[in-house]
């Protein structure tokens, strides 16, 4: 039922985890894709082997997404290739593995995570949105996270970045519609991929995670790439302005 046929997507991050089930999906689902990778070369070119095999246009560019240049190249090569864009998920992020109390972070730190998490999802929109609004709709995507809704202590210029993202998401939502772009973000709790896994995969990381959600274990990235995809389609033609919360009942707040 859900037919994304003659829509041209771009996803960021597609080489790994989240951005790789859903470049997957969307293929599937009859989509052309471009996505970037950064430094996975190997791993993207494998996802965009196993995404053609759906028969739809799938293509990887490396791009660091906290690049403004790297951006504008990467909605040119977008265009380029699949002569539209359509639909963007700004999903490419980072996460550190490693505590970082406030007055141990660095500015270096702060100033790395805001690149790539926040600054990175304002400049990939910042380049589709012409081409959206000449083409007279649009979907945006961004993944936030629910460090974004509850903070995150120890990572908390992570969850600051997040909550950029989800304050983004409404800001345009309303800013995009008399455009007919939606805007809508998915915020994942604890998903099993390279991000968490190294904590997951711990004994008191699977405890952990056991513990705190009540669905009792972290998603894996085919159930986040799910969401994405329904607000990728006619389905959520009338939603803009909404955060998803997909989190196994982990974090509740609208
Ligand atoms: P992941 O498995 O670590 O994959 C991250 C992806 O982002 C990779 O494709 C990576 O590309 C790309 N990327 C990283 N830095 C980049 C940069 N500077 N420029 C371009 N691409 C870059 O992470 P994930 O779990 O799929 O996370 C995807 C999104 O979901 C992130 O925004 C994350 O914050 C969010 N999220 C994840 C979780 C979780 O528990 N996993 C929870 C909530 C939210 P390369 O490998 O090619 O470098």
């Amino acid at each position: 039922m859900i037919s994304l046929a003659g829509k041209a997507a771009l996803i960021t991050g597609g080489s790994r985890g989240i951005g790789a089930a859903a470049v997957k999906l969307f293929a599937q689902a009859g989509a052309d894709v471009v996505f970037n990778y950064h430094r996975s070369k190997e791993a993207a070119a494998q996802i965009e082997a196993e995404a053609r095999k759906h028969g739809t246009r799938v293509e990887a560019f490396k791009a660091d997404c906290g690049k403004m240049a790297d951006n504008k190249k990467l909605v040119e090569q977008c265009v380029a290739r699949l002569g539209r864009v359509d639909i963007v998920v700004a999903n490419a992020g980072v996460w550190n593995l490693e505590d970082l109390p406030i007055e141990k972070m660095s500015e270096a730190q702060w100033d790395e995570m805001m690149r790539v998490n926040l600054k990175s999802v304002y400049s990939i929109i910042h380049f589709c949105v012409p081409h959206m609004i000449k083409q007279k709709g649009g979907r945006i995507i961004p993944i936030s996270s629910t460090a974004g809704q509850r903070g995150e202590s120890f990572h908390t210029h992570y969850g600051a970045s997040k909550g950029g993202v989800i304050s983004l998401t409404k800001g345009l939502s309303t800013e995009l519609a008399r455009h007919n772009i939606l805007v809508n973000s998915v915020a994942p709790g604890w998903v099993a991929t390279d991000m968490s896994n190294p904590v997951l995969q711990t004994k008191a990381g699977a405890k952990m995670a056991a513990a705190v959600i009540p669905l009792g274990r972290p998603a894996t990235a085919e159930e986040i790439a799910g969401p994405i995809l329904f607000l990728a389609s006619d389905l959520a033609n009338f939603m803009t302005g909404e955060i998803i919360n997909v989190n196994g009942g982990s974090v509740l707040c609208g």
